[in-house]
């Protein structure tokens, strides 16, 4: 069998979609790159807002398209197949395989089964599998604990991935232990509530740590960075901060999601924090690790969002002037409390709030990075960028970083780096010798090409 997994939305589902792969894997399965070469499609969802949930749709149709002239296994797996209105676009577009997220190992007997398979229940098995680890790649997700307890009323997430369960500090420490044989760098621990890992449903598992002091233990296993995502201003404790600030190996990078800068909204988003404990949190964090780089996601055109509500979002913004933002536009989800409870705003005027939040953002990214001119970076090259001749990654704060080739430096790995220009989305650099001076550069096959696409020409 050729198969092809096509992934949208969240870092939790591209560590699915490596899960699912390993299975496929085992299964005697061939990995191919894309569509045309395979014959088991398999979609990874999002349900998260109506965008992924469109986009899907579209695939799903192209994808009928090709079964009808040749024969072809569709699959959909992720957040839309637990849902009604994934399932009903699953009938409609005659999907062969369906598997919610906790369903996910049931892949071998989807396929197995020469009829429609459909998977949808919350499997604990799943909890205490260790994928291999990714090979040949610096950088690895390590889900620590899934589904999520909170009940924020835009969010579908609750629904599509069930209670929150935390995997055990083994299973943990043993699929980190692969990915290092693996020679991974860089580890990112996922969950849609890491601060609140080890207590399930309000109970503390006996045995598990915080997520402190999971960092901790992390941190000693000699792994080289360690990031971790998503973090909850409900459940950040100043012991995260404390533990961040003595672990080395932990990157001095905070993702901490506010939503928005007013009050009313978040008590009508249910987010369980006001403005003025998230930037208590956003203090604590400082204390801790002066040179934090934060970012954040912020929905704007929540339902009842007024102007007022709007500029207290922008106010807070620039009280903490974040590195980055992920920013989104209130999307209604069938099934949330908001959806069914509260009216939609007018969709220009949410439009027009986020082109003025991304303004607030990219003037607060161009400062941020600006400020990073002339430092050395501690740079992780994942491999090569669009522009030939050069490298992309990086930094432990997470932003995007683009260097030249060097001799001696010509793939991916982990190099100091000194930042020598900055725009608000990427930082451009070179790679430093043993003694702090760039490296050589590597000569280019065209120079006078790679001179005028040079990002460090662009100044
Ligand atoms: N668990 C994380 C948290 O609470 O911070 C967030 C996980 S959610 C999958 C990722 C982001 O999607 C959220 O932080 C939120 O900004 C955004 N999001 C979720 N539901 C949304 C909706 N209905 N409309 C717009 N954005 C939404
Ligand atoms: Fe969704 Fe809120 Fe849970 Fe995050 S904490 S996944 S936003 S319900």
């Amino acid at each position: 069998m050729k198969a092809t997994v096509i992934t949208y939305g969240c870092q939790m589902n591209e560590y699915d979609t490596h899960l699912v792969e390993s299975q496929l894997v085992s299964l005697g399965a061939d990995l191919v790159p894309g569509v045309d070469e395979a014959d088991f499609v398999l979609v990874n969802t999002c349900a998260v807002r109506g965008k992924p949930v469109d986009k899907v749709r579209s695939l799903l149709g192209q994808l009928r398209k090709v079964k009808a002239q040749r024969p072809l296994v569709v699959g959909m797996m992720g957040c839309l197949a637990q849902l009604e209105e994934g399932q009903q676009m699953a009938r409609k577009f005659e999907v062969d395989v369906l598997l919610g997220p906790g369903s996910l190992l049931d892949i071998g007997q989807a396929l197995e089964s020469n009829e429609r398979f459909w998977g949808l229940q919350f499997k604990d098995e799943l909890h205490e599998h260790i994928p291999p680890a990714p090979s040949g790649k610096l950088q690895a997700h390590l889900t620590i604990m899934r589904g999520c307890d909170h009940h924020c009323t835009y969010c579908i997430v609750p629904t599509t991935r069930g209670p929150q369960v935390s995997r055990s500090p083994d299973d943990i420490l043993r699929e980190l232990d692969l990915q290092l044989a693996a020679g991974v760098q860089e580890v990112t621990l996922l969950g849609q509530n890491v601060n609140a890992y080890g207590v399930d449903q309000g109970a503390r598992l006996a045995g598990y740590p915080s997520f402190a002091d999971l960092l901790r233990l992390v941190g000693r296993s000699g792994v080289r960075r360690i990031k971790f995502t998503t973090s909850h201003p409900m459940n950040f404790t100043e012991d995260v901060a404390a533990a961040m600030a003595e672990t080395p190996a932990v990157c001095e990078f905070v993702h901490l999601p506010v939503q928005s800068g007013s009050n009313r909204v978040l008590r009508r988003m249910a987010r369980e924090y006001t403005r003025e404990k998230y930037l208590q949190h956003i203090d604590e964090i400082r204390r801790h690790l002066p040179h934090a780089v934060l970012a954040t996601d912020i929905i704007v055109g929540f339902p009842g969002e007024t102007e007022e509500d709007f500029q207290e979002t922008l106010s807070l913004y620039d009280e903490v002037g974040y590195d980055s933002a992920y920013m989104f536009i209130y999307s209604p989800r069938p099934g949330t409390p908001s959806y069914k409870h509260f009216a939609d705003l007018p969709r220009e005027l949410k439009t027009e709030r986020l082109q003025r939040l991304i303004a607030r953002q990219k003037e607060w990214s161009a400062r941020r990075n600006a400020e990073k001119v002339g430092t050395v970076q501690e740079v992780l090259l994942r491999g090569d960028a669009h522009d030939a001749g050069f490298l992309e990654g990086h930094t432990r704060g997470n932003h995007p970083t683009v260097v030249p080739k060097a001799i001696g430096a010509s793939g991916a790995g982990v190099y100091p780096v000194r930042i020598e220009h900055a725009t608000p989305h990427m930082m451009y650099g070179r790679i430093l010798d043993a003694f702090g001076e760039p490296l050589p550069e590597q000569p280019r096959l065209n120079p006078e090409a790679a001179a005028v696409t040079s990002p460090l020409q662009m100044a």
